[in-house]
């Protein structure tokens, strides 16, 4: 089992806004991009954070920061940490299963250099892409409410506002898109959720849907790898090189 640490994963580079990115809401902007790793803001979560410290001690048992390069273009958000994964890695999508498919992915096409090792300290780097989650703490069942969806939503917007050339969102399934829709002030019936579906909320900033890459997707068949890459395949062929 890879080590744990509480520690923030090296990739995170965060940097101040050059300038405001195409069409991100100001409001949260006093809000900061990554929570506190002990946020207190939902009951529900905190108390599964302290129980899985308790029986853990050595995982991240904490709010996950996003991971990747501070001058990205692509902005992946999933749903939320999963137990054995970024709960314990303290990573987004390291550790567990879906993050074998993403991980592989991003290396392919030239978003991520470097080997991936399901762990903080494998050396990966994403390049042009960043990697964070809709809710930043695990929830039981992997089911966030809507009050924490809700209550989480201005760490996105910050994490939008504070990428100065965001010009692609890919999220990660139904929450993750109208947590991204909402987070950008965008109403979501008229951009509905469809696997392969791009939305161009407005010039320069396009937001791509995907299922997501949990085992349980995959293993269903309701994701394969190539419907996979075709999503890359799209955001690539749109971003052009990096
Ligand atoms: S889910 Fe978000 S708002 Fe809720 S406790 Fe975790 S970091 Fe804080």
């Amino acid at each position: 089992m890879p080590s744990a640490s509480r520690s923030r994963p090296r990739e995170r580079r965060v940097a101040s806004p050059r300038r405001q990115p195409v069409g991100v809401p100001t409001a949260a902007l006093d809000v900061p991009p990554e929570p506190a790793a002990d946020c207190p803001l939902c009951a529900r979560l905190v108390d599964l954070r302290r129980r899985s410290a308790a029986a853990e001690p050595a995982w991240f048992n904490g709010a996950v920061p996003s991971f990747g390069a501070a001058d990205a273009r692509l902005l992946i958000v999933g749903l939320a940490p999963g137990l054995k994964g970024a709960n314990r890695t303290g990573r987004p999508f390291t550790g567990d299963y879906a993050g074998e498919l993403l991980y592989a992915t991003l290396l392919e096409f030239g978003f991520a250099t470097g080997n991936y090792g399901a762990a903080p300290d494998d050396g990966l780097a994403l390049r042009d892409c960043m990697i964070s989650n809709a809710v930043r703490c695990v929830p039981p069942e992997n089911k966030p409410t809507p009050d924490e969806i809700r209550t989480c939503r201005p760490f996105l917007v910050a994490r939008m506002a504070a990428l100065p050339r965001l010009a692609a969102i890919l999220a990660l399934g139904r929450v993750a898109h109208e947590q991204a829709l909402a987070a950008l002030g965008t109403r979501a019936s008229g951009h509905p959720f469809a696997h392969g579906a791009r939305h161009d909320l407005r010039p320069g900033l396009a937001l791509y849907d995907s299922f997501h890459c949990s085992r349980y997707n995959t293993n269903t068949g309701r994701l394969t790898t190539p419907m996979f890459r075709a999503v890359f395949a799209s955001i690539r062929r749109d971003l052009g090189p990096s």
